[in-house]
């Protein structure tokens, strides 16, 4: 199918992107790499009036590592976050998770933030945000803001962004030095959308127990969910069985997963538990040799 007719613009600056989408707002779509948006044009499922083309903002593509984050510009491809040295060093769950995004050519045109601020409560990085308590910046008509994953993601694919506000970077805090880390989904095929993902970041004390723990849940409600009481249940605990049955109660209590096409919402909450405990126990390995891949 052919998308519906559109206006299309291609500005070379942020300002002029911002300007285009205060103009336009409700009837504007921004488009960044596309793997989501035009899919959704061909089907109809999206009818936009104006297309704002962000793909010549080329100030927007880059990678930092800055004031204890990796700064990640609207721009930065999936590929380029997978690839990148600095991503693999200080903050390797994200490269983890990264491949599991789709196949090599989506991750070529598909951006992070693009992934982000889509939100779709299957998607990987979404899930990585919430576990690095991350956040977006954001540039509208009255200015630059940050929003902290906890206030961006509202459900299904609904975010608090302005629909005249351009998400210009995600902010990944760096993880603890020698934290220990874990990236796992069941998907049906390598590439396709998690049924469930967990991803798990351990802290440990000299004795091997659980100084700090934090895990991060896709594809199990409307957005991604810290379970926190798991995680509250973690701290000072050697990771026994019984202390992963707990905690695998504690996170089938925190998610609201629902049945589709793909799994029930019965297996959905069999599977986050026990991934749950799988990732907890390998990043707990991690952690044991100082955070090391
Ligand atoms: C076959 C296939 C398999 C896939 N598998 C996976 C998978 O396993 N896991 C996964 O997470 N994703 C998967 N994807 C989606 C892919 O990751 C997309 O790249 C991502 O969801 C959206 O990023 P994008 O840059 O392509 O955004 P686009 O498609 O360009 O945009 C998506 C949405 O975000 C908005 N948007 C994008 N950038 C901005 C911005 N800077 N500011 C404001 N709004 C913005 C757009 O307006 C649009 O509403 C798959 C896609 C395909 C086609």
């Amino acid at each position: 199918m052919k998308p519906p007719r559109f206006r299309y613009f291609a500005p070379t600056s942020v300002d002029e992107a911002v300007e285009l989408l205060s103009t336009h707002a409700d009837a504007a779509k921004v488009l960044a790499g596309g793997q989501s948006l035009v899919p959704m044009l061909n089907l109809r499922l999206a009818r936009p009036e104006v297309l704002v083309d962000i793909n010549r903002i080329e100030s927007l593509s880059y990678l930092r590592v800055e004031d204890g984050h990796l700064a990640v510009g609207a721009l930065a491809r999936h590929r380029m976050v997978e690839k990148a040295p600095e991503v693999a060093a200080r903050v390797p769950v994200l490269q983890e998770a990264v491949r599991h995004v789709g196949h090599v050519q989506i991750r070529n045109r598909g951006t992070v933030t693009g992934s982000i601020v889509h939100a779709d409560p299957s998607a990987e990085m979404p899930a990585v945000l919430a576990l690095l308590d991350g956040s977006v910046r954001v540039v509208g008509p009255s200015g630059t803001r940050d929003i902290p994953w906890q206030e961006l993601f509202l459900t299904y694919f609904t975010t608090t962004l302005g629909p005249d506000e351009l998400a210009v970077e995600t902010r990944f805090p760096l993880p603890p030095a020698g934290a220990g880390w874990s990236f796992m989904e069941v998907a049906r095929r390598h590439g396709d959308f998690a049924l469930v993902a967990v991803a798990a970041l351990v802290t440990a004390d000299e004795t091997g127990r659980v100084k700090e723990a934090r895990l991060s849940l896709a594809g199990v409600g409307g957005t991604p969910v810290r379970p926190e009481r798991a995680e509250a249940l973690l701290a000072g605990q050697a990771l026994e069985d019984d202390v992963l049955a707990a905690v695998a109660d504690a996170v089938r209590e925190a998610i609201e997963p629902e049945s589709d096409i793909h799994a029930s919402a019965e297996y959905r909450r069999h599977v986050a538990g026990v991934l749950a405990g799988r990732a907890l126990r390998a990043a707990m390995e991690r952690a044991r040799r100082g955070g090391e891949g």
